[in-house]
């Protein structure tokens, strides 16, 4: 192993500032003096140091203008720790033809760094600034390889991709020696803390084994290294199942934490990580949202489940309880799907299930050359509701009109709070007059009812504007002009008087010079929509 590691000598080093600051941070006779001085020669560096210290990552209430000031008050470790963030920052910079795997190599590091930072806060024994640093290095082989031996070191992260199998297993494989030895030996080199070294060494080690390191080690910073790689690996590798399936049983066996308690970890990862990206040079574009990084993984635990990987691997997890993974993944996308789709005030669909759900209807409508109408409906003099009762009153009528306008829909349609105190409803395979009747029901349904609340009473009306179109006849921006068309027979609702419906004439706007005039521009911009005679007045 030595032998090979003795190449690792020809990877070429990282900044000098950043190595010098790694080895001044471990070697406890270097003084603060010292740790200023190599600071002061990168004033990039530098600046970035004192911009950090007086965000609110820290909240010191200081005013730190002085890198030495900022040495005594945030301490050696902590603001070593920033050095090295910046330098590894720089280091992934990279404009060429890879640069999509240094940005994917520094989102994975820094996430590493925060979860190391986070797990240390309830571990007394550990300090928080060498945790982050710990977290920060424990992969920095793979961009010493991505910088070094690019054209091996790339397509192992590409096949590791395709096969669905741990980049560490492909290093094995396929190249003399791993990132993860070549991290270790970095570290080494560097002279940090051997507990520092080991743990990075041991960072993949199967969660059944790593409960024994600890009886071995006095340290526990094996282990919280060992999960944040896999929180690394979940935010930004590509083996999202293999790290979620990881993280839930190292949850329970290495932090003794419930499994369940997986959740908040990368909900507050993901906090600590927005509020630091502009800071450290993250780009959250590159980060999918709690939804779309769940469905990956359960995607990729079904493969995995489904495929012959697993035998080739025995090492891994049996299917089955890789199917009980993906269950129970299963579950909480389904349940994050309903989260993200009701709106909490009034429990309908909100407007981002609407507006991914007529697109499909859309669809739908125009292959069966179905019709397709949309019921815009408004609280009439709403402001006065607040105005005179107060919010909670205001939000209590919004509650009862969503369930009136619930309660008197078919099954095939479906209600949406569009936003405020508007709410649309999708309405499939009806003509004129079914809409004109549908919207007189909903219309009646809502002024019958009585809202109580806090002692009183207050009954309100909707004005309602409809429109009816067949995309397959009108598949230019069929949706935007359903939408122009609904409005503007709103819109002239509320000019007859309010309290009323009209279905208005499917109208073709918005196509000249081909600016989209989509109908929440048009409302926000004010303008009046373009006159029409109704179509049908209830
Ligand atoms: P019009 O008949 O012309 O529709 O008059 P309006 O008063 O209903 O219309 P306007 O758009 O002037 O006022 C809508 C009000 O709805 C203003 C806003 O404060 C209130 N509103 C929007 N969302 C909510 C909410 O979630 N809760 C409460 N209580 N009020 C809301
Ligand atoms: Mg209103
Ligand atoms: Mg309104």
């Amino acid at each position: 192993m030595q032998a090979k590691l003795a190449q690792v000598s020809r990877l070429p080093s990282l900044p000098t500032v950043a190595v010098q600051v790694v080895q001044a941070f471990s070697d406890p006779d270097v003084g603060v003096q010292e740790i200023a001085q190599i600071l002061r020669s990168d004033p990039a560096i530098t600046g970035k140091i004192l911009q950090a210290a007086n965000s609110s990552r820290f909240a010191t209430g200081r005013q730190i203008s002085d890198i030495h000031r900022a040495l005594m008050i945030l301490g050696k470790k902590v603001v070593s720790s920033l050095a090295l963030s910046f330098s590894l920052a720089e280091a992934s910079m990279n404009n060429g033809p890879h640069v999509e795997y240094f940005k994917s190599f520094w989102l994975q590091s820094f996430v590493q760094g925060l979860t190391c930072e986070l797990l240390a806060e309830s571990e007394p024994s550990i300090s928080n600034g060498e945790a982050f640093t710990v977290g920060l290095l424990a992969s920095v082989g793979r961009l010493a390889m991505l910088k070094g031996m690019t054209e091996e070191y790339i397509p192992c992260i590409d096949a590791a991709h395709e096969l669905g199998l741990p980049i560490h297993e492909v290093e094995t494989e396929r190249l003399p020696y791993t990132s993860t030895d070549v991290s270790a030996t970095l570290l080494s080199q560097w002279k940090l803390p051997e507990y520092c070294t080991t743990a990075v060494q041991l960072q993949h080690t199967p969660a059944s084994a790593m409960s024994e390191v600890f009886a071995e080690q006095d340290s526990r910073m094996p282990h919280i290294v060992a999960v944040a790689v896999a929180v690394g690996e979940y935010f930004a590798g590509g083996q999202r199942g293999l790290a979620l399936a990881r993280l839930y049983e190292m949850m329970e066996q290495l932090l003794e934490r419930p499994a369940s308690g997986v959740d908040a970890l990368l909900e507050e990862v993901r906090e600590r990580l927005e509020e630091n990206a502009s800071l450290f040079e993250i780009d959250l574009a590159q980060l999918g949202t709690p939804m779309e990084l769940l469905a990956d993984a359960m995607q990729q635990l079904s493969f995995l489940a489904a495929t012959s990987i697993i035998e080739e691997h025995p090492q891994q997890r049996a299917p089955s309880e890789l199917l009980e993974e993906n269950g129970r993944l299963r579950k909480r996308v389904a349940e994050l799907t309903r989260q993200s789709s009701i709106d909490p005030l009034t429990s309908v669909f909100n407007r981002a299930y609407f507006s991914r759900r007529i697109g499909e209807e859309i669809a739908v409508a125009s292959i069966q050359s179905e019709s397709i109408g949309l019921l815009v409906a408004d609280v009439d003099r709403f402001k006065q509701v607040n105005d005179t009762y107060g919010h909670l009153m205001g939000d209590a009528v919004l509650r009862e009109v969503a369930q009136a306008l619930q309660n008197s829909i078919r099954g095939n349609d479906f209600v949406a709070r569009f936003g405020g105190e508007e709410f649309v409803i999708l309405v499939r395979s009806t003509g004129l007059e079914g809409m004109a009747a549908l919207g007189e029901r909903l219309r009646e349904s809502v002024a019958r009812t009585k809202v109580q609340f806090d002692g009183q009473t207050v009954s309100v009306t909707i004005s309602i504007g409809g429109a009816l179109g067949h995309p397959a006849d009108r598949p230019q921006r069929f949706e935007d002009n359903l939408f122009a068309s609904a409005d503007a027979a709103l819109y002239a609702a509320k000019n007859a008087g309010r309290n009323r419906v009209i279905i208005g004439p499917f109208e073709l706007s918005g196509d000249n010079n081909g600016e989209a005039t989509s109908p929440e521009l048009r409302r926000r911009r004010g303008d009046a929509p373009s006159s029409t005679t109704p179509a049908v007045e209830v």
